[in-house]
Protein backbone atom coordinates (compact mmCIF):
# COMPACT_ATOMS: atom_id res chain seq x y z
CA UNK A 1 0.00 0.00 0.00
CA UNK A 2 2.61 2.25 1.18
CA UNK A 3 4.54 1.84 -2.28
CA UNK A 4 2.15 1.90 -4.43
CA UNK A 5 -0.46 3.87 -3.39
CA UNK A 6 1.65 6.76 -1.25
CA UNK A 7 5.09 6.59 -2.45
CA UNK A 8 4.30 6.11 -6.05
CA UNK A 9 2.15 9.47 -5.90
CA UNK A 10 4.88 11.52 -4.92
CA UNK A 11 4.50 11.69 -1.11
CA UNK A 12 8.14 11.66 0.26
CA UNK A 13 8.25 13.14 3.43
CA UNK A 14 9.86 9.89 5.46
CA UNK A 15 8.20 10.79 9.03
CA UNK A 16 4.60 10.31 6.94
CA UNK A 17 6.26 6.83 4.74
CA UNK A 18 7.56 5.74 8.26
CA UNK A 19 3.84 6.30 10.43
CA UNK A 20 1.86 4.63 7.40
CA UNK A 21 4.21 1.74 7.52
CA UNK A 22 4.05 1.29 10.82
CA UNK A 23 0.20 1.56 12.01
CA UNK A 24 -1.58 -1.50 10.91
CA UNK A 25 -4.39 -0.11 8.71
CA UNK A 26 -6.91 -3.26 8.80
CA UNK A 27 -6.80 -2.93 12.50
CA UNK A 28 -8.95 -0.01 11.62
CA UNK A 29 -11.52 -1.55 9.11
CA UNK A 30 -14.79 -3.25 10.37
CA UNK A 31 -13.86 -6.83 10.61
CA UNK A 32 -16.05 -8.09 7.30
CA UNK A 33 -13.91 -5.70 4.74
CA UNK A 34 -9.99 -6.67 6.27
CA UNK A 35 -9.35 -8.01 3.01
CA UNK A 36 -10.08 -4.51 1.60
CA UNK A 37 -7.59 -3.23 3.86
CA UNK A 38 -4.93 -2.09 2.35
CA UNK A 39 -6.97 -0.91 -0.97
CA UNK A 40 -7.07 2.16 -2.63
CA UNK A 41 -10.15 3.09 -1.64
CA UNK A 42 -11.94 4.72 1.78
CA UNK A 43 -13.92 2.27 3.39
CA UNK A 44 -17.51 2.64 5.15
CA UNK A 45 -16.58 2.60 9.28
CA UNK A 46 -20.93 2.35 10.11
CA UNK A 47 -23.23 5.45 11.01
CA UNK A 48 -22.77 6.50 6.97
CA UNK A 49 -19.00 7.53 7.67
CA UNK A 50 -15.65 6.30 5.81
CA UNK A 51 -12.03 5.67 6.91
CA UNK A 52 -10.27 7.77 4.36
CA UNK A 53 -8.47 6.61 1.43
CA UNK A 54 -5.40 5.95 2.04
CA UNK A 55 -3.34 8.21 -0.20
CA UNK A 56 -5.43 10.84 0.96
CA UNK A 57 -4.15 10.22 4.78
CA UNK A 58 -0.88 10.66 2.92
CA UNK A 59 -1.55 13.52 1.57
CA UNK A 60 -2.50 15.51 4.56
CA UNK A 61 -0.02 14.74 6.97
CA UNK A 62 2.32 15.57 4.44
CA UNK A 63 0.30 19.07 3.84
CA UNK A 64 0.49 19.33 7.72
CA UNK A 65 4.38 19.21 8.04
CA UNK A 66 4.18 17.79 11.27
CA UNK A 67 7.19 17.87 13.74
CA UNK A 68 8.36 15.87 16.42
CA UNK A 69 7.03 18.31 19.34
CA UNK A 70 3.82 19.28 17.46
CA UNK A 71 0.24 19.31 19.78
CA UNK A 72 -2.14 18.87 16.66
CA UNK A 73 -6.13 18.67 16.48
CA UNK A 74 -8.20 16.34 14.68
CA UNK A 75 -11.63 16.78 13.56
CA UNK A 76 -13.47 14.07 12.56
CA UNK A 77 -11.95 11.00 14.49
CA UNK A 78 -13.52 8.24 12.76
CA UNK A 79 -12.07 5.32 12.84
CA UNK A 80 -8.83 6.69 14.28
CA UNK A 81 -7.01 5.60 11.64
CA UNK A 82 -5.90 9.01 10.82
CA UNK A 83 -4.92 10.02 14.59
CA UNK A 84 -2.38 6.81 14.58
CA UNK A 85 -0.91 7.92 11.56
CA UNK A 86 -0.10 11.28 12.88
CA UNK A 87 0.56 9.83 16.51
CA UNK A 88 3.30 8.22 15.21
CA UNK A 89 4.90 11.57 14.15
CA UNK A 90 3.98 14.20 16.57
CA UNK A 91 3.80 14.46 20.33
CA UNK A 92 0.26 14.70 21.23
CA UNK A 93 -3.16 14.21 19.38
CA UNK A 94 -6.49 15.86 20.08
CA UNK A 95 -9.19 14.41 18.07
CA UNK A 96 -12.54 15.69 18.13
CA UNK A 97 -15.69 13.15 17.17
CA UNK A 98 -19.62 14.28 16.89
CA UNK A 99 -20.69 10.72 17.00
CA UNK A 100 -20.52 9.24 20.30
CA UNK A 101 -20.32 5.37 19.30
CA UNK A 102 -17.83 6.00 16.88
CA UNK A 103 -15.51 7.92 19.13
CA UNK A 104 -16.01 4.58 21.60
CA UNK A 105 -15.02 2.41 19.15
CA UNK A 106 -12.08 4.21 18.12
CA UNK A 107 -10.88 5.44 21.77
CA UNK A 108 -11.08 1.50 22.26
CA UNK A 109 -9.02 0.58 19.29
CA UNK A 110 -6.41 3.01 20.01
CA UNK A 111 -5.79 1.85 23.65
CA UNK A 112 -5.62 -1.80 22.66
CA UNK A 113 -3.19 -1.21 19.77
CA UNK A 114 -1.34 1.04 22.42
CA UNK A 115 -1.48 4.44 21.38
CA UNK A 116 -0.84 6.81 24.19
CA UNK A 117 -0.64 10.26 22.72
CA UNK A 118 -3.85 10.30 21.47
CA UNK A 119 -7.44 11.53 23.07
CA UNK A 120 -10.55 11.48 21.52
CA UNK A 121 -12.88 13.49 22.52
CA UNK A 122 -16.70 13.96 22.21
CA UNK A 123 -17.76 17.22 20.35
CA UNK A 124 -18.86 19.71 17.96
CA UNK A 125 -15.60 20.31 16.27
CA UNK A 126 -16.62 23.18 14.20
CA UNK A 127 -15.82 25.21 17.23
CA UNK A 128 -12.40 23.32 17.64
CA UNK A 129 -11.19 22.68 21.01
CA UNK A 130 -10.19 26.06 22.38
CA UNK A 131 -8.93 24.26 25.78
CA UNK A 132 -5.85 22.96 24.62
CA UNK A 133 -5.16 25.55 21.91
CA UNK A 134 -3.48 27.21 20.12
CA UNK A 135 -2.24 24.13 18.02
CA UNK A 136 1.04 23.26 15.90
CA UNK A 137 -1.38 22.09 13.08
CA UNK A 138 -5.22 21.48 12.74
CA UNK A 139 -6.58 18.74 10.08
CA UNK A 140 -10.17 18.07 9.33
CA UNK A 141 -11.53 15.18 8.06
CA UNK A 142 -14.87 16.07 6.61
CA UNK A 143 -15.98 18.93 4.17
CA UNK A 144 -17.15 21.84 5.37
CA UNK A 145 -18.66 24.76 2.99
CA UNK A 146 -16.33 27.79 4.52
CA UNK A 147 -13.35 27.24 6.81
CA UNK A 148 -14.77 27.86 9.95
CA UNK A 149 -13.53 30.73 11.84
CA UNK A 150 -12.44 29.25 15.07
CA UNK A 151 -10.12 26.82 13.92
CA UNK A 152 -7.86 29.39 12.08
CA UNK A 153 -8.26 31.54 15.81
CA UNK A 154 -6.90 28.37 17.30
CA UNK A 155 -3.76 28.22 15.10
CA UNK A 156 -0.19 29.22 16.29
CA UNK A 157 1.31 31.73 14.16
CA UNK A 158 3.25 29.28 11.16
CA UNK A 159 0.44 26.38 12.02
CA UNK A 160 -1.35 24.75 9.00
CA UNK A 161 -5.05 23.82 8.69
CA UNK A 162 -5.47 21.40 6.36
CA UNK A 163 -9.33 21.31 5.31
CA UNK A 164 -11.64 19.67 2.64
CA UNK A 165 -14.34 22.70 1.88
CA UNK A 166 -16.89 22.38 -0.86
CA UNK A 167 -20.20 20.34 -0.84
CA UNK A 168 -20.04 18.16 -4.03
CA UNK A 169 -17.08 19.16 -5.68
CA UNK A 170 -14.73 19.49 -2.59
CA UNK A 171 -11.08 20.68 -2.50
CA UNK A 172 -8.67 20.43 0.23
CA UNK A 173 -7.22 23.50 0.97
CA UNK A 174 -3.84 24.66 3.16
CA UNK A 175 -4.59 27.92 5.51
CA UNK A 176 -1.60 28.89 7.00
CA UNK A 177 -1.52 31.67 9.93
CA UNK A 178 1.67 34.10 9.08
CA UNK A 179 2.05 37.27 10.71
CA UNK A 180 0.50 39.93 7.75
CA UNK A 181 -2.64 36.96 7.78
CA UNK A 182 -4.03 33.63 6.79
CA UNK A 183 -2.43 32.07 3.65
CA UNK A 184 -4.77 30.04 1.47
CA UNK A 185 -3.73 27.53 -0.87
CA UNK A 186 -5.37 24.89 -2.82
CA UNK A 187 -4.35 21.24 -3.33
CA UNK A 188 -6.43 18.34 -5.02
CA UNK A 189 -9.92 17.57 -5.31
CA UNK A 190 -11.71 15.21 -3.21
CA UNK A 191 -14.51 13.55 -1.86
CA UNK A 192 -15.09 13.84 1.96
CA UNK A 193 -18.52 13.30 4.14
CA UNK A 194 -19.72 16.78 5.45
CA UNK A 195 -18.77 18.14 8.58
CA UNK A 196 -22.18 18.34 10.56
CA UNK A 197 -22.95 20.82 13.03
CA UNK A 198 -24.06 19.09 16.29
CA UNK A 199 -23.12 16.13 18.21
CA UNK A 200 -25.48 12.50 18.58
N1 LIG B 1 -10.19 10.66 10.01
C1 LIG B 1 -11.09 9.53 9.90
C2 LIG B 1 -12.10 9.68 8.79
C3 LIG B 1 -13.20 10.54 9.25
S1 LIG B 1 -14.74 10.46 8.44
C4 LIG B 1 -10.32 8.23 9.77
O1 LIG B 1 -9.09 8.26 9.76
O2 LIG B 1 -10.97 7.19 9.74
C5 LIG B 1 -15.40 11.95 9.10
C6 LIG B 1 -15.78 11.91 10.56
O3 LIG B 1 -16.11 13.25 10.92
C7 LIG B 1 -17.01 11.06 10.87
O4 LIG B 1 -16.73 10.11 11.85
C8 LIG B 1 -18.04 12.10 11.33
O5 LIG B 1 -18.91 11.61 12.33
C9 LIG B 1 -17.15 13.21 11.86
N2 LIG B 1 -17.76 14.54 11.94
C10 LIG B 1 -18.64 15.12 11.08
N3 LIG B 1 -18.96 16.35 11.49
C11 LIG B 1 -18.28 16.58 12.66
C12 LIG B 1 -18.20 17.66 13.57
N4 LIG B 1 -18.89 18.79 13.39
N5 LIG B 1 -17.40 17.54 14.64
C13 LIG B 1 -16.68 16.39 14.85
N6 LIG B 1 -16.72 15.34 14.03
C14 LIG B 1 -17.51 15.42 12.94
Amino acid sequence: MVEYQIMARGISDQRVIDAMLKVPRHKFVPENLIDSAYDDTPLPIGYGQTISQPYIVGLMTELLEPHSDDVILEIGTGSGYQSAVLSQIVKKVYSVERIREIAESANKKIEELGYHNIEILIGDGYSGLEEFAPYDGIIVTAAANEVPQPLLNQLKEGAHLIIPIGNFGQRLWRFTKTAEGIEKQPSIGVRFVPLVPETV
